[in-house]
């Protein structure tokens, strides 16, 4: 089954959204495999936006995936990678629409909450470089209500 890395990042611990989030993701169906709250190091945030070292606001983003705890997820389910990032919706705010985490919670780019894979080989890049402990290993017993 198809996996992702959510990320919730600092903004969106300190402003409390922790709970609404992962209720959006649970609430669609999507299971969630990892958890953890963890403060990563300038080197760390660095890798794990390595991709973007050349863009001009590089420095700024690790500043802020630096500047406190985020949460750290692994989510599972058909498709999760496209609808997970459906969910979070555009990376700009401005665009994003509403009913999205982002369109519903976000106003600025560098404040914009949340961080979705953006397809299957970058999800399982950044969950080995998350979680180098290796997840849970569970099935929900509403697989069956969810899947045909
Ligand atoms: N970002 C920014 N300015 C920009 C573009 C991106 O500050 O002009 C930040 C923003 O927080 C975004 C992150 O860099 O979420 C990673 O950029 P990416 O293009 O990967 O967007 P995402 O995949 O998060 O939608
Ligand atoms: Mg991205």
């Amino acid at each position: 089954m198809e996996q992702t890395f959510i990320m919730i990042k600092p903004d969106g611990v300190q402003r409390g959204l922790v709970g609404e989030i992962i209720g959006r993701f649970e609430q669609k169906g999507f299971t969630l495999k990892g958890l953890k709250l963890i403060t990563v190091e300038r080197h760390f945030a660095e890798q794990h936006y390595a991709d973007l070292s050349a863009k001009p606001f590089f420095n700024k983003l690790v500043e802020y995936i630096i500047s406190g705890p985020v949460v750290a997820m692994v989510w599972e389910g058909k498709n999760v990678v496209v609808t997970g990032r459906k969910i979070i919706g555009a990376t700009n705010p401005s665009d994003s629409a509403p009913g999205t985490i982002r369109g519903d919670y976000a106003i600025d780019i560098g404040r914009n909450v949340i961080h979705g894979s953006d397809a299957v080989e970058s999800a399982k890049k950044e969950i080995a470089l998350w979680f180098p402990e290796g997840i849970a290993e569970w099935r929900s017993s509403l697989h069956s209500w969810i899947y045909e």
